[in-house]
């Protein structure tokens, strides 16, 4: 994989690449992903890599480079909203808090999304983000059940976080655990959390998931799942299509290399936010050079989602289907008639 400096990769921009014009930049999304590597968990299905038993390997993680990244972010002149990624657990690093405060303290930044295991108590939160305004805040808590000892004090626990910011909650339909996950979704709608639940991505018992779902899982899941984009791209492995990934979006890695998405990291280098605020992007969106995009940071990026949904607030996982009004009145226009 080449890795050119961001003056190189600007000279080689293509031609649908137009240098940054600031005042012409509406909202812009920005998935910064830090690889951050410490977790206070373990959870069977980790994507990040703490799975058992050999845990997970070295990572680029580097807090005064975070931290270069962070303030060329905030000198960024246009609107964003920023989701830092991590491998771990954010709220153990006093550096990943640090970056997300001084995003805070930048007017074009609206907004910061978190995520977290929601393992510290609602009131540490309120704690370690003091500082931070509310208003600028979403938070995504994953609940893990195999990690956790109290499912209902967790709920507790996300229900009284939900009284101090944005929140909502996620669950992974981890085989050994799908057919419960009915059960989960009514009590979380019971405590008025927002709960959502994304299938399994990897090996379970020699057989690969998603794919592996059988009729009577899928049927689960169906009635379970947050939305029909959801249900297409991480379950049915939609093929994405035309997305605004480049033209609207931006993916950061660890070392501060842009690139349109985190699932075609391979393309053309955007900028170099370790080095200098200075970015290129598309000039409209463009089709998706993958086969799959189970990202929910990233999908949302698609001109599917752009058409059919619209967001609630800032949180990244809190959006409507455009047309629900209309499906009451004409069925055929729910969303679970639009053709993919
Ligand atoms: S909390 Fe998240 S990062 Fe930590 S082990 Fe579980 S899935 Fe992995
Ligand atoms: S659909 Fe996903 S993988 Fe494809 S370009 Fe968009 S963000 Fe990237």
């Amino acid at each position: 994989m080449r890795s050119p400096g961001p003056e190189t990769a600007l000279a080689e921009a293509e031609p649908q690449v137009t240098p940054e014009a600031a005042p012409a930049r509406g909202l812009t999304n920005i998935r910064f992903f830090t690889d951050y590597p410490v977790c206070n968990y373990k959870c069977p299905y980790c994507v990040a890599g703490h799975a058992p038993p050999e845990g997970r390997g070295p990572s680029p993680w580097d807090e005064d480079r975070y931290l270069a990244i962070i303030d060329n972010l905030c000198r960024l002149d246009f609107p964003i909203n920023i989701r830092i990624g991590v491998g771990g657990e954010f709220f153990i690093s006093k550096t990943l808090v640090e970056g997300a405060r001084r995003l805070a303290q930048a007017d074009h930044v609206q907004s910061i999304n978190l995520i977290t295991n929601l393992s510290f108590h609602p009131k540490q939160y309120a704690r370690i983000l003091h500082g931070i305004p509310k208003e600028k805040v979403a938070l995504v808590a994953s609940y893990h059940p195999t990690e956790i000892k109290n499912e209902d004090a967790w709920i507790a626990a996300a229900q009284e976080l939900s009284t101090y910011y944005d929140l909502t909650t996620m669950s992974v339909a981890y085989p050994p655990s799908l057919r419960n996950l009915p059960e989960v979704k009514r009590k979380f709608a019971a405590a008025g959390v927002d709960h959502f639940i994304q299938p399994f991505i990897g090996e379970f018992e020699g057989k690969m998931y998603p794919q592996a779902y059988d009729a009577e899982e899928r049927a689960i899941l169906r009635e379970v799942m947050y939305s029909r984009h959801d249900h297409e791209f991480l379950l049915n492995l939609k093929k994405p299509g035309l997305c605004n990934a480049g033209f609207k979006f931006l993916f950061v890695d660890p070392v501060g290399k842009v690139t349109q998405c985190g699932g075609f990291q391979e393309g053309q280098q955007l900028g170099d936010l370790a080095v200098s605020p200075e970015l290129a992007f598309f000039d409209g969106p463009r089709p998706c050079p993958a086969m799959v995009c189970q990202c929910d940071t990233e999908n949302i990026n698609t001109v599917a989602f752009e058409t059919h949904y619209k967001y609630l607030d800032k949180n990244q996982h809190r959006f409507a289907y455009r047309f629900a009004e209309e499906a009451k009145q004409h069925p055929w226009m729910s969303e679970w008639e639009v053709p993919y």
